[in-house]
């Protein structure tokens, strides 16, 4: 095998929702394997399934697949690749939590050998298109992301809803706004699909009648569509790369909170305890606070 530091370097995100007897055990074998291939980034593991995000060698990361895919468990997982710079993640993560995704609604959520229960009906990019042809106007698409994310990208027309953290959508789901859009159809989506397992069975649980998630979210579609398609703007993403273009032609349609320019550009706010993220313009590049922080007067 090759050294890592000669091998082109990549990003693989993936998750699988199958029930996980001892997720102590594959927590230890998942940070044996990571640490042999020299893979960092981070992976979840809980009862109901596993998910990952890892940057490493291109042929190492294959190995990991190969390996992954000789468990009973863990076979079979769909793998989204991209580009990595080899500095992706600094360290190695795998912890075990209650939940893959934390809305804590872990109570809610069944999984059982084919998956999550009673979610939405997966659609591939192609049978978006296809919903929209068939139904159009009542077709909603719904972002399952924080939103700020959507800031910067989102499906057109999509609602986003008024979430800042994951367990917000709980309450929001259950606000009477929504009540007039129950009965429509209505298709999830976050960066990967993970969020939309859950999302779409909670949804469902409050009233939604139909709805779908996109196989794979944004990253899948993206792939299939780039900017061609229902998607507008760039795709946040988490670790230190934050923003993607699907292509050249994809439009900046945040807006700086300085100069209400358009931009795609998320900044730190500056108090050095907060991570919240505000749109700053290459030009403006101020230091720039949230609503929570000012700058302390001398
Ligand atoms: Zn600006
Ligand atoms: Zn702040």
């Amino acid at each position: 095998m090759k050294k890592i530091n000669q091998q082109e370097p990549k990003v693989i995100l993936y998750y699988k929702f199958i029930p996980v007897c001892d997720p102590n055990i594959t927590m230890r074998w998942q940070k044996e394997l990571c640490d042999r291939l020299g893979l960092k980034g981070r992976i979840i593991i809980s009862p109901h399934g596993i998910n990952g995000t890892l940057g490493g060698g291109i042929e190492n990361l294959r190995e990991y697949k190969r390996e992954m895919n000789r468990s009973i468990l863990f076979k079979g997982i769909m793998y989204k690749w991209s580009d990595g710079s080899g500095e992706d993640f600094p360290k190695l993560s795998v912890k075990v939590r209650d939940e893959l995704v934390a809305f804590r609604a872990s109570d809610e959520l069944v999984v059982s050998e084919r998956g999550v229960e009673n979610g939405g009906i997966h659609l591939k990019p192609e049978q978006v298109h296809r919903l929209i042809q068939e139904r159009g106007d009542e077709v909603i698409f719904f972002d399952g992301r924080n939103a700020y994310e959507a800031q910067v990208g989102r499906f057109k027309d999509a609602i986003i809803p008024e979430v800042k953290t994951t367990p917000d959508f709980l309450k929001e789901l259950e606000d009477p706004k929504y009540d007039t859009i129950k009965n429509r159809p209505i298709i999830t989506y976050c960066t990967g699909g993970i969020r939309c397992e859950i999302l779409s069975v909670l949804m469902k649980n409050r009233g939604f009648k139909e709805v779908y998630q996109i196989d794979g979210g944004i990253v899948k579609y993206g792939e299939k569509y780039g900017d061609d398609g229902f998607w507008e703007g760039n795709l946040y993403i988490f670790d230190g790369r934050m923003n993607h273009k699907f292509s050249s032609k994809a439009k900046d349609i945040g807006e700086c909170v300085h100069c209400g320019q358009n931009t795609s550009r998320f900044i730190n706010c500056a108090d050095k305890s907060c991570n919240q993220l505000k749109l700053v313009c290459q030009s403006c590049n101020a230091k720039t606070f949230c609503e929570n922080h000012q700058p302390v007067l001398a």
